[in-house]
């Protein structure tokens, strides 16, 4: 007459995790990629899951990044100097 139920909330909420987690490395990747750095969201979202992609999505907020029209190096978009061809910008 036992049944066992009524106390799933962990196992639930562990679940929900473990069926998100595969897609992780694939939002992250996508979040990365905006800031160029796809490959190193993917790992981060691969290697802590959900836990990677909001640092994906942090790292990403105030990480704005603009590309030098010389090199296409990744600069900062106040920078006067491109820190890999030091080209003056703007
Ligand atoms: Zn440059």
């Amino acid at each position: 007459m036992n049944h066992d139920g009524g106390s799933t909330g962990f196992g639930g909420c562990l679940c929900l995790v473990m069926a998100i987690w595969p897609i992780c490395p694939l939002l992250a990747a996508s979040i990365g990629s905006r800031k160029g750095d796809a490959i190193g969201s993917f790992l981060m979202g691969a290697l802590l899951g959900p836990l990677g992609v909001i640092l994906a999505v942090l790292s990403s907020g105030d990480g704005e990044t603009a590309t030098c029209p010389h090199c296409r190096g990744r600069v900062s978009p106040k920078a006067r100097l491109c820190k890999h061809c030091r080209t003056a910008l703007k």
